[in-house]
């Protein structure tokens, strides 16, 4: 099973051709004989299909895959922040209306 996680961290390494010869050797021959691992590595192939259009698929690399996950991290934290600061602005002005309200009474 060690040899499964290792073989598995090294997968998009190997995708993005930035690993030895002989790293990819024993990649290859642990894929021939592990179906788990190749049914990993077949599945690692459908993530594109979430960032890319159709017909992109043999074009991606992990690192095009990262940047697209920090990118929508990125976007889902400007929302985030976007959110809470027009909540902070009514709730502000809320209170001011309120104080408002009450001096007038
Ligand atoms: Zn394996």
């Amino acid at each position: 099973m060690t040899d499964c996680c290792i073989i598995r961290d090294l997968l998009p390494l190997c995708d993005d051709d930035a690993i030895s010869e002989e790293s990819r050797k024993i990649i290859e021959e642990h894929l021939e004989n592990c179906s788990e691992c190749r049914a990993y590595y077949q599945g690692i192939h459908r993530i594109p299909h979430t960032f890319h259009q159709e017909g992109d698929r043999g074009s991606y690399r992990y690192s095009d895959v990262a940047r697209a996950l920090r990118h929508r991290a990125i976007l889902t934290h400007a929302a985030e922040a976007a959110m809470l600061a027009v909540s902070a602005f009514c709730i502000i002005k809320t209170a001011a209306n309120t104080k408002e309200t009450d001096k007038s009474k």
